[in-house]
């Protein structure tokens, strides 16, 4: 399978839930990977599918210090000398992790670690036709972040893991072409589910992760602001179907007089293979 050129541009989920997370973006041979947990042979693997390479990937931007997010950061780093760019906070949960006894990053050599001092938001990076910023997201680790991926006039958004969506954030991202999106649970299975109460107090907080009802909600907003593609993603097994999040979603837009698939693609990302990939 080839589902890309080398010489282009290409958004692409890698996986997306709470068993971990990977997106792709390439423009002209220069990629990026935002989050990276799952295994190091699965990403070399979809990067192969897509019809690039590893070996293009100039660095990996980390959203935020929960494990779904950073498995493979150090084989990564170690194996092929990607750089890792992550805020301070962030770098400090990851580099401190050794839940299972070691630490999740092993050794990597410190000319790699891109890290800033600013508390809350990371870096902004140019990698090739590449501009890379990061914005806050409202989430209960410090210094979480989402990301946004410029190139020329078109810009590439990924979003999850997040409370509620600020205003000041809504600027941030309104206008994207493609996003990924947090579409986390259907608020009636979270509240009828198997959860014990602080779990699903948690879930629902303003620090929590994101309702199929508030990424439809939102969803109305970037169809109108002109987005051509929303994967939604970050789906939880438990409390969420893929039918549940396109369903409520769809309800929204069409209840805004806005047709999915016609005015906007709307698609899940998988959750653990390649989803189908945007030329951007
Ligand atoms: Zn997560
Ligand atoms: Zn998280």
């Amino acid at each position: 399978m080839n589902l890309f050129q080398t010489r282009g541009c290409c958004f692409c989920p890698i996986a997306s839930g709470s068993s971990g997370n990977a997106t792709y973006v390439e423009a002209d041979g220069d990629g990026i990977l935002i989050d990276c947990a799952c295994s190091g042979k699965k990403i070399e693997q979809a990067l192969s599918e897509l019809g690039t390479s590893i070996r293009n990937v100039r660095g990996i931007f980390i959203t935020h210090g929960h494990h779904d997010h950073y498995g493979s950061i150090g084989v990564l780093a170690r194996r092929h000398k990607i750089p890792i760019y992550a805020n301070a906070p962030t770098w400090q949960r990851i580099r401190d992790d050794n839940t299972s006894g070691r630490h999740v990053t092993g050794k990597i050599d410190p000319d790699l670690i891109q890290v800033t001092d600013t508390l809350f938001t990371g870096p902004t990076v140019t990698l090739g036709a590449l501009t890379i910023t990061s914005f806050p997201v409202p989430h209960d680790c410090p210094g979480a972040v989402g990301y946004r991926v410029r190139l020329g006039g078109r810009t590439a958004v990924v979003m999850t893991d997040l409370g509620y969506i600020p205003r000041e954030l809504e600027d941030e991202v309104l206008g994207a072409s493609v996003i990924l999106l947090e579409s986390n649970h259907d608020t009636q299975m979270l509240r009828n589910g198997p959860y014990p109460g602080y779990l699903k107090n948690r879930i629902l907080s303003n620090s929590g992760h994101l309702s199929n009802d508030a990424a439809g909600l939102f969803a109305v907003k970037l169809a109108r602001g002109g987005t051509g593609r929303i994967y939604l993603g970050h789906l939880s097994k438990v409390n969420n179907t893929p039918g549940q999040a396109l369903a409520t979603v769809s309800r929204h837009l069409i209840d805004a007089r806005i047709t999915p698939n016609r005015d906007v693609e709307l698609l899940v990302a998988q959750r653990e293979i390649l989803s189908a990939p945007t030329r951007w």
